[in-house]
């Protein structure tokens, strides 16, 4: 009886190739034996897959409902051959199996360690931004050779284990056979030359480990325990890409101030008698002094918005500081504010 390949991939009959590739991905991995999944259902995916992956294939699978008669190379009723496979050329292995073979695309780029750091900075400088300066000791380029690893003004020569080519092919076995792989050659990591005479001052590696100031500039805006990340300020690797810089930043907390959003909020005591006649009070905020007025009649807990003098949210717009007010009833009284108190009671306030 035939299969139904698109079921087993769980594809539509019209699916893209793309499509196909996806679904037999997901099939793989969930199904591969070596992740302690499921032989059969693996081999029988596989099998779907060559033939789907295959146009010429698949639409003789189409026409007659199998691969076609005595074109069976190793599927169909004879079951699926796992040391004989041919049915993959042309597909990238790493494609299908990436992270499946410790290897895969990822592991192959030659890249530094990546390396974090933590700086502090004050309230006000989270705000506005600032150019915050450390001092990082890291593997970088070494100065001398510029990290080539070569003494300069020597040449170098072909690298003996990839033969120049950079590349070296490895055998990767699986359970659909023994596949070819390709990988960075280890000797010349990719540039297929190896210098005729080392740097001395890095001996050949490329890299030496040394102190080096680097600016951080954190961005207006930036709130406590975000991160900022600076391409290529990790660690250099020899023939590679340097990692990156992560600078974690914590923000001291503010006396007065405290964050919400783009807004800043600050508490206010205020007279009695200021809240009952209005008043004006000087007000520091982020950016100077202002005067802040205080209507008359405000009660505690009533909001005061001072437009755009909060945090930047580009460099147009800023939030607004907002300042609530607290107004403090006099804890003692001269004979002569209660006698006054007094007559106000009378008057009815
Ligand atoms: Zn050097
Ligand atoms: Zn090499």
């Amino acid at each position: 009886m035939a299969k139904d390949y698109y079921k087993t991939l769980g594809v539509e009959k019209n699916a893209s190739q793309d499509e196909i590739k996806k679904a037999f991905r997901t099939l793989a991995h969930k199904y591969h034996p070596d992740k302690g999944g499921d032989e059969k259902k693996f081999k029988e995916a596989s099998e779907a897959y060559q033939v789907l992956s295959d146009e010429k294939k698949r639409s003789e699978y189409d026409t007659y409902g199998s691969a076609g008669p005595g074109r069976g190379n190793g599927f169909g009723q004879g079951g699926f051959d796992s040391s004989g496979f041919q049915g993959f050329e042309g597909v990238d292995i790493n494609d299908i199996f990436g992270d499946f073979f410790g290897g895969g695309r990822r592991e192959q780029v030659h890249r530094g360690r990546d390396i974090s750091v933590d700086i502090e900075i004050s309230f006000s400088e989270a705000v506005f931004g600032v150019e915050h300066k450390v001092r990082i000791t890291k593997t970088s380029s070494c100065d001398t050779c510029h990290g080539s690893g070569a003494k300069p003004g020597t040449k170098t020569k072909e690298c003996a284990k990839c033969k120049g080519k950079g590349r070296t092919q490895e055998s990767v076995r699986t359970i659909l056979g023994t596949f070819a792989q390709e990988r960075e050659c280890s000797a010349c990591h990719g540039s297929g030359k190896i210098p005729e005479e080392k740097c001395t001052a890095c001996k050949g590696a490329g890299v030496a480990r040394k102190e080096e100031q680097i600016t951080i500039r954190v961005p207006a805006g930036i709130q406590n325990g975000e991160q900022v990340r600076l391409t290529g300020a990790g660690e250099a690797i020899q023939n590679g890409k340097t990692g990156d810089l992560y600078v974690r930043i914590h923000v001291a907390p503010h006396k007065v101030f405290r964050r919400e959003g783009y807004n800043l909020v600050m508490a206010l005591s205020v007279k009695l008698t200021d809240a009952i006649l209005g008043a004006e009070y000087p007000i520091q905020t982020l950016d100077g002094e202002i005067k802040l007025k205080i209507p008359r009649g405000v009660s505690s807990g009533e909001v005061l918005r001072v437009r755009e003098k909060g945090v930047p949210v580009d460099s147009k717009r800023r939030g607004d500081l907002l300042i609530k007010l607290d107004i403090k009833n006099p804890a003692k009284l001269s004979r002569t504010a209660e006698k006054l108190i007094e007559d106000l009671r009378k008057e009815g306030i």
